[in-house]
């Protein structure tokens, strides 16, 4: 998973259920601005507001395999510039109204993943958490943002449905 990758995923998983229910971690001004650095901003309060937007619209995204409108305007005005060449290949960086470049780059990195590794990144299939997740397995059989959070969890509750007498599960229990 490269840098951009990895700051995509940490803006996504922004927004998580903990014991007093969903929080936002880009409330907290310190997590919101080392992400919008992580994504090659200053961690400007304008930034962080585009994040918080264009966060929202890639979680719909995500979660509904759709394009939300809204998602172009992140990128308006944006270019790309080659960094010089270095053994660990290209970098761009970005050019354009300052408070939508790490939003910019997030946006540039889902839209990469999209295309290079289709279907890879992915809601949790916990429906009570609300992470997501990008499957590195060969098969693309990974189903839980964290096997020792969801996948633990989700493992324990139909163990529980099934020593309670049949599963009323449509799917059928296992998978
Ligand atoms: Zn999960």
């Amino acid at each position: 998973m490269d840098a951009d990758e990895q700051a995509l995923l940490a803006l996504l998983n922004s927004t998580p259920v903990t014991g007093d229910g969903p929080v936002d971690l880009l409330d907290d001004e310190d997590y919101a601005s080392t992400l919008a650095r992580d994504l090659g901003g200053r961690g400007t309060g304008a930034e962080i507001r585009v994040l918080r937007e264009v966060r929202d619209q890639l979680q719909d995204a995500v979660r509904a395999g759709l394009v939300p409108a809204g998602l172009d305007d992140a990128l308006s005005g944006v270019v790309q510039r080659p960094l010089p060449l270095t053994q660990d290949g290209l970098r761009w960086e970005l050019h354009g109204p300052a408070p939508r470049l790490p939003a910019a780059r997030a946006v540039i990195a889902w839209a990469a993943l999209a295309s290079r590794r289709p279907g890879r990144l992915r809601a949790c299939g916990n429906d009570e958490c609300r992470l997501f997740l990008i499957d590195h397995t060969k098969g693309n059989t990974a189903r839980w943002c964290s096997m020792s959070t969801c996948g633990n969890r989700m493992k324990a509750r139909r163990h529980h449905s099934r020593t309670r007498g049949p599963s009323l599960d449509p799917s059928g229990g296992e998978q």
